[in-house]
């Protein structure tokens, strides 16, 4: 398969699921499901049984950006809040991907 030059941003989901399932080895935590869909006013949503939902949308966004949203989200896994403990490991994890 050969992607188009306007295609080449765009990954498969199964592609994107592997990369949250990676980053969830890195950080410690098991989602229970992930799952992709459209969504209207946001990137992702956690809910409290463990299943993540990314927004069909993420596919076509840099790699930067959707790493961002996947640690977000698994971090949630952890901490429910967005503390100065949920910001130091956002940033800790970030940084070592780049
Ligand atoms: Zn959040």
């Amino acid at each position: 398969m050969k992607a188009s030059d306007t295609l080449e941003q765009i990954i498969p989901a199964q592609v994107f699921k592997t990369e949250v399932l990676s980053w969830a080895k890195r950080i410690g935590v098991e989602p229970k499901e992930i799952r992709l869909r459209l969504m209207k006013s946001k990137w992702a949503s956690c809910s409290s049984n463990g299943r993540l939902t990314f927004n069909t949308e993420i596919l076509q966004q840099p790699a930067s950006f959707r790493s961002e949203a996947i640690v977000h989200e698994l971090l949630h896994l952890k901490l429910p809040n967005h503390g100065k403990l949920f910001k130091n490991l956002m940033r800790a994890y970030l940084s070592q991907n780049k």
